[in-house]
């Protein structure tokens, strides 16, 4: 009896061809850092299979991945000493520069390494600033052993579609990178709906998962991951009873009461506020009392279910994750993030 993320095959591959559609002619950079922003390196295989390259944070992702495929990799955060840089370019990783103490260390490279400048266009967390990235230029073409692969920048602000910093942050880009023959630009939100930041490499993340990056669930996606948990126990309550730590919710009539064998410590977020849904045999009812570390309550007075049922937290066309993360305060891309490792993973078709 345990939690269960199964992770399905075909929206992978749907969601993919999404990406392929709305972003043709560009080549697909999937992001699959954080352990393939949850679902698990080795589940998404269709992702795997077929994008051009596979971007991660960090060289221990990296070294993961090379273990199973042979695809491009980028590196995201770069390297930070000469150790780092051989081990990356051992790991056949296209490595992104995106601060001036690396310039000297990819710039002392042995072999040949491709890099991805990355410019900071006006979100102030990783990029080269114009100035910096301008000079550094001359200096890579003068060696011959490192290759501008690509030019990058990332947006701040692309899930709010009218935000002025848009506009501002792809006017910056274009007037730095003109010159450049191969540029990257656009996330999930901007591929969605941004046409004019589709350069030649795209780089989805949460749309390849089936969520959406803005806050209401895009019908044109598949939910990748459906996460379940059995009923362990079945009561019912009279009126005036309460429920869970801190006796927060209260029947206010008689309530049968569904207890879920998830919680906290697999990922559910504790915040998940009273009404919070939970699908239970097609139909969806109120999560009531607090989340625990094992357990939810859920009231299913409008539904018949047996304890062993299975209870859906996330990831039906019924109940999209976007709601959950509603519900709770955060983002989907923190719910995936955050399945911890008592939940057991599987494959679906
Ligand atoms: C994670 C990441 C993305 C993907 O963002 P989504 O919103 O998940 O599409 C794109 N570019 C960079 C640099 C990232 O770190």
């Amino acid at each position: 009896m345990q939690a269960i993320a199964s992770i399905s095959q075909s929206a992978l591959t749907h969601n993919l061809s999404v990406v392929k559609r709305l972003a043709s002619g560009a080549k697909v950079v999937s992001m699959i850092k954080a352990d393939a922003y949850g679902h698990h390196l080795d589940c998404i295989h269709p992702l795997i299979d077929n994008s051009d390259m596979l971007a991660v944070s960090e060289l221990a992702e990296a070294q993961k991945l090379r273990a199973i495929t042979e695809c491009p990799i980028l590196l995201l955060s770069g390297v930070y000493s000469e150790d780092e840089l051989q081990r990356a370019i051992d790991l056949n990783c296209h490595i992104v520069v995106h601060h001036t103490s690396q310039i000297s260390i990819v710039n002392n490279t042995k072999q040949t390494v491709n890099i991805w400048l990355k410019i900071d266009t006006g979100m102030h967390r990783l990029g080269l600033s114009g100035e910096e990235y301008k000079e550094c230029l001359p200096l890579f073409d003068n060696n011959s052993l490192v290759e501008i692969a690509c030019v990058m920048s990332h947006f701040a602000c692309a899930d709010e579609i009218d935000h002025p910093m848009n506009k501002t942050q792809l006017d910056r880009f274009e007037a730095l990178t003109a010159k450049e023959n191969t540029r990257s630009m656009a996330n999930s939100a901007a591929i969605l709906s941004q046409a004019e930041a589709i350069f030649d490499f795209v780089r989805p993340g949460i749309m390849l998962y089936g969520a959406s990056p803005f806050n209401t669930p895009n019908n044109q996606l598949k939910p990748v991951m459906k996460l379940s948990a059995p009923i362990l126990s079945i009561k019912t309550l009279q009126s005036g009873e309460s429920v869970g730590y801190g006796a927060t919710w209260t029947a206010d009539k008689n309530t049968t009461l569904a207890v879920v064998g998830i919680g906290y410590a697999d990922g559910y977020p504790r915040h998940a506020k009273n009404t919070t849904p939970v699908l239970i045999n097609g139909v969806l009812c109120p999560l009531v009392g607090r989340v625990s570390m094992d357990l939810i309550c859920v009231d299913i007075s409008t539904t018949k279910a047996n304890v062993g049922d299975n209870a859906v937290l996330w990831g039906d066309e019924k109940l999209p994750i976007e709601v959950v993360a509603h519900n709770s305060d955060t983002i989907s891309y923190e719910l995936l993030t955050g399945l911890n490792a008592r939940v057991n993973f599987e494959l679906a078709p």
